[in-house]
């Protein structure tokens, strides 16, 4: 299997290809030809390519979209100071990428702001370094983008994960879809993940609606499916367990 894509591989990939996620209807299109479809201990088995998408807004703005559209979510108030020397580590910005005070609405999911971290450093070969790597992180940062604490649970219960990469189109882990063990997609893709060219259409609409509900599942689309809506939909893939290894 050869899923990891490096950093240099990604950065010759045009953008219209990269971004399809972005124009991506859930009760009309297709699921992204780029998408991979990988088992959660082969995603973990990646390895970060250090883009340093996950560590910035300004770094994973992308050409024709809406600027600094990635939050980092909730800032707490003292802003992890205590990892950054007693200085603010993670800087709320302005829509146009001015830094700015921590005000109480940055703590709230919903109305999380742009923002810019002070332990990003970045190199001349592109790549980038976290001052805080070796040492002690904000939450937020060792669970991004595969090792979210219910992941392995919720895919032991049957569910899908798509990873929330949509917007770091230069990570590692951009566009995967993460797959319960004995998921019938696995013997569906190709050796870089991706899905087979040429699957029949039954089955490629039944992945269809495996990304559609997993993509309203990650972007709390219509609420997110509980393990017994997972359930039902695994309960129709069991069929097609039966003759996934057949010839198509
Ligand atoms: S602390 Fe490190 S990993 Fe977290 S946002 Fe800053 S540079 Fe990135
Ligand atoms: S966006 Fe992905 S590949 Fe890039 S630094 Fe973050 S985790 Fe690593």
């Amino acid at each position: 299997m050869n899923l990891n894509r490096t950093l240099r591989h990604l950065r010759g990939v045009p953008a219209a290809v990269t971004a399809e996620v972005f124009s991506y209807d859930p009760d009309q299109s297709d699921p992204p030809e780029r998408v991979r479809y990988m088992t959660l201990s082969e995603a973990k088995a990646l390895d970060c390519n250090m883009c340093g998408q996950c560590c910035g807004s300004a770094e994973v703005d992308v050409p024709g979209e809406p600027l600094r559209a990635y939050t980092f979510g909730p800032i707490e108030q003292q802003q992890w100071a205590r990892l950054n020397g007693g200085a603010p580590l993670i800087i709320p910005l302005t829509r146009t990428g001015r830094p700015r005070a921590w005000r109480e609405s940055d703590g709230e999911a919903a109305t999380a702001p742009p923002f810019r971290c002070e332990a990003l450093s970045h190199c001349d070969d592109g790549t980038t370094r976290c001052g805080l790597w070796q040492t002690r992180r904000p939450a937020p940062c060792d669970a991004f983008p595969v090792k979210a604490k219910h992941y392995p649970a919720d895919v032991r219960a049957g569910a899908y994960v798509l990873l929330n990469t949509k917007y770091q189109r230069l990570c590692t882990w951009v566009d995967v879809l993460v797959c319960p063990d004995d998921s019938v997609l696995l013997d569906w893709r190709r050796a870089d993940g991706t899905l087979r060219r040429r699957l029949s259409p039954d089955r490629r609409a039944f992945v269809g609606e495996v990304f559609r509900e997993a993509y309203r599942d990650a972007f709390q689309i219509g609420g997110m499916l509980t393990t017994r809506d997972w359930r039902a939909l695994r309960k129709a893939e069991a069929a097609w367990r039966q003759t996934s290894r057949a010839p198509k």
